[in-house]
């Protein structure tokens, strides 16, 4: 049996008819570039997240940054975000012009530590980037009253999170803004690269479409010299298709989790879920020792896995002249040689779900 850690191409057959009239009609009207397809992307996905506005943009890691800028965050500034994380959100601030600064996780969800942060406001600090990690919810009530009383904008990096909830509210209307990718491999993927901002701020989402489209309200008057980074029209055509589906699939994530515990609690480290919250499991990250043995064989059996991630940020080349030390990241450091990602998609099946725990099971026996 071969159990692919994601799986668009069944993905893609379950979908197929709706998929291609949904390109046709993009080709058809040759809305390349904006359009009423992106229009009509981004209308329905504001509002499923509870939003009045969302703006499209090239891809996620765009989206992060062009959030800071509207928000006039840029050189001399600091913003703070999760030690571990993909690069994509460090990149966000640097490319704004901004400092990263790293606060270690809590161990418990791998998320910033809410109780870290306030050690790492300076006079500074403009923003806070907390990440949805794995598709769950950061902490973010002590986050947000922290923020609050430094008076520092809260950005949420959304990337693994479409649908996710924390106490009730739904991720992305929890900050000024919040940043998605529609990476293919995310739980609302393209057929390529994409990104939006969703916010409650008519002018900041005014701010982010101007910067992504030169600087221009009106075409070829430039109130500033902005960037290229726009949804195109076959990108949008396709995730409104899926939009429909993100429920169910999320849904389905959350089943293969409840039966991957069932199947492992006594023999991994299993995710917790935080209480409250609604999780949506863009990954199933578990962790056990002698990992790379584990891996190994899980492969060898047809099993696709994945680590998120191998090197967090503090130990990467890319932000060595930030002068961190690894000894200031115990979480990082107890959990980077440990977690390992098991398939997670809304396509597998039960029959899947249990070969995966039988091969782990009798890998780390
Ligand atoms: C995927 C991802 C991003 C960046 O998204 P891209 O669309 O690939 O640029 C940012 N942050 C996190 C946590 C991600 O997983």
């Amino acid at each position: 049996m071969q159990v692919p850690f994601v799986d668009l191409k069944t993905q893609y057959r379950t979908l197929q008819a709706e998929m291609d009239a949904a390109i046709g009609a993009v080709l058809k009207d040759a809305a390349f570039v904006g359009g009423p397809h992106v229009k009509r992307f981004e209308e329905s996905f504001a509002a499923y997240v509870g939003v009045p506005h969302c703006v499209g943009v090239g891809n996620g890691t765009d989206a992060i940054q062009m959030a800071l800028e509207a928000l006039g965050i840029g050189a001399g500034d600091e913003v703070v975000t999760a030690a571990n994380t993909f690069i994509a959100t460090a990149e966000g601030i640097s490319r704004a012009g901004a400092t990263p600064v790293l606060v270690d996780c809590e161990l418990d969800y791998y998320h910033l530590d809410p109780a870290r942060l306030e050690d790492a406001i300076t006079p500074r600090t403009r923003a806070v980037v907390p990440v949805h990690l794995y598709g769950q919810a950061a902490d973010m009530d002590p986050i947000l009253e922290i923020a609050g009383r430094h008076g520092l904008a809260v950005v949420e990096d959304a990337a693994q999170a479409h649908g996710a909830a924390y106490r009730g509210r739904r991720i992305g209307t929890l900050g000024r803004c919040a940043c998605f990718s529609f990476y293919p491999g995310k739980n609302l993927g393209a057929y390529g690269d994409a990104g939006a901002v969703a916010t409650g701020d008519a002018d900041l989402a005014a701010k982010v479409r101007m910067l992504g489209d030169h600087g221009s309200r009106r075409k070829y008057e430039h109130e500033f010299a902005g960037i290229n980074s726009r949804l195109d029209g076959l990108q949008a055509a396709v995730l409104d298709v899926k939009l429909h589906h993100l429920d169910a699939w999320n849904e389905r994530r959350r089943q293969v989790a409840l039966r991957y515990e069932a199947g492992l609690k006594d023999v991994v480290g299993v995710p917790k879920v935080r209480p409250d919250t609604t999780p949506v499991f863009h990954l199933y990250v578990v962790r056990v020792p002698g990992r790379e043995r584990v891996m190994e064989a899980l492969r060898a059996a047809g099993i696709g896995v994945g680590i998120h991630y191998p090197i967090p940020l503090p130990w990467q080349p890319a932000y060595r002249h930030l002068g961190l030390d690894p000894k200031d990241f115990p979480a990082c450091a107890a959990m980077k040689d440990e977690i390992l990602s098991l398939p997670m998609h809304g396509d597998l099946t039960d029959e899947q779900v249990d070969f995966v725990i039988a091969q782990l099971r009798e890998a780390v026996r």
